[in-house]
């Protein structure tokens, strides 16, 4: 349990007694102490890709180099710029879903068209993941049954979209070549929908999976940068859910792979073939 802050003022009125103010200042200081680690994180997230291209610059401009040469130092550049801009997008993301609440008139969005995209995504980047290996994931989705034809959830299709699209590219970012990738549709008795991804990949050891969400908080920060990682992926994906009503749930043992399942309410749908 953490300390608790209390701020103490004392206001003598001069003849002899004295007003003692007192607040609880917990909330606010734990408020200020997060703000700061957000500047900080930020602060480096950028940093250190402009550092790297500060000094591909000046490389650039001091070294007699080949065309070939040069032309390799502009492509490791772009990918500095390139990170930077992930970031920033990110960012600018994360702070719109934060400030503006969910439109009251959502759209019926069809699952069969966001699973087509995240079928199509999740393919599209196992394939660039593992050309230079022999052993590319095996991935499977669901087939294109009455639940995928017919089911549809209320919200802003883009959201919708890349928060699953999300889940099931780290899935594959995540897993190594060879390793398997699942993901399901399941309609619950109590009405409800469960999206899940399944893999084969490293798994997440207990302490870190409640932090997943956290911004820029990632367990493998080489693995996350390699794949073009900023560390807020997650922490969209369960905005975005909370603006749908939706929940998201990790499940994950070391060495064996994790679950990230979310939970669409009843109320949220419509369409679904009944389970079973
Ligand atoms: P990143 O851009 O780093 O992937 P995310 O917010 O999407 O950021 O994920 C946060 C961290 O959670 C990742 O850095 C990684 O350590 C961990 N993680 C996410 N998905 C998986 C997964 N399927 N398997 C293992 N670790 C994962």
């Amino acid at each position: 349990s953490r300390p608790v802050r209390i701020s103490v003022h004392l206001h003598p009125y001069g003849d002899g007694r004295t007003l003692l103010l007192s607040r609880d200042v917990t909330a606010l200081e734990q408020a200020d102490a997060m703000r700061r680690d957000f500047v900080a994180n930020v602060s480096h997230e950028i940093r250190t890709p402009l550092t790297v291209l500060t000094g591909f610059v000046e490389t650039l401009q001091t070294l007699p180099l080949s065309a070939d040469e040069r032309s390799r130092y502009l492509g490791m550049m772009a990918q500095q710029a390139q990170r930077m801009q992930s970031v920033v997008q990110d960012l600018l993301t994360l702070s719109r879903l934060e400030g503006s609440p969910l439109p009251g008139m959502a759209e019926w969005t069809p699952v069969q068209s966001l699973m087509q995209r995240c079928e199509e995504e999740g393919r599209a980047l196992s394939m660039l993941l593992t050309q230079n290996q022999q052993r590319p994931h095996a991935m499977r989705f669901p087939a294109a049954d009455l639940l995928r034809a017919e089911g549809e959830i209320a919200g802003v299709p883009a959201e919708l979209q890349s928060a699953l699209s999300n889940l099931v590219n780290n899935a594959v970012r995540y897993t190594p070549g060879g390793g398997s990738i699942d993901v399901q549709w399941l309609r619950k008795d109590d009405g409800s929908v469960v999206f899940s991804v399944h893999d084969t990949g490293p798994g997440i050891a207990p302490e870190h999976i409640p932090r997943l969400t956290e911004r820029f908080y990632r367990v493998d920060r080489s693995r996350s940068r390699e794949t073009g990682g900023t560390g807020l992926g997650l922490a969209i994906v369960k905005h975005v859910l909370q603006r749908h009503g939706a929940t998201l749930d990790i499940a994950s043992t070391l060495g064996k792979g994790s679950v990230f399942s979310v939970t669409f309410p009843a109320n949220r749908l419509r369409g679904f073939a009944l389970p079973g």
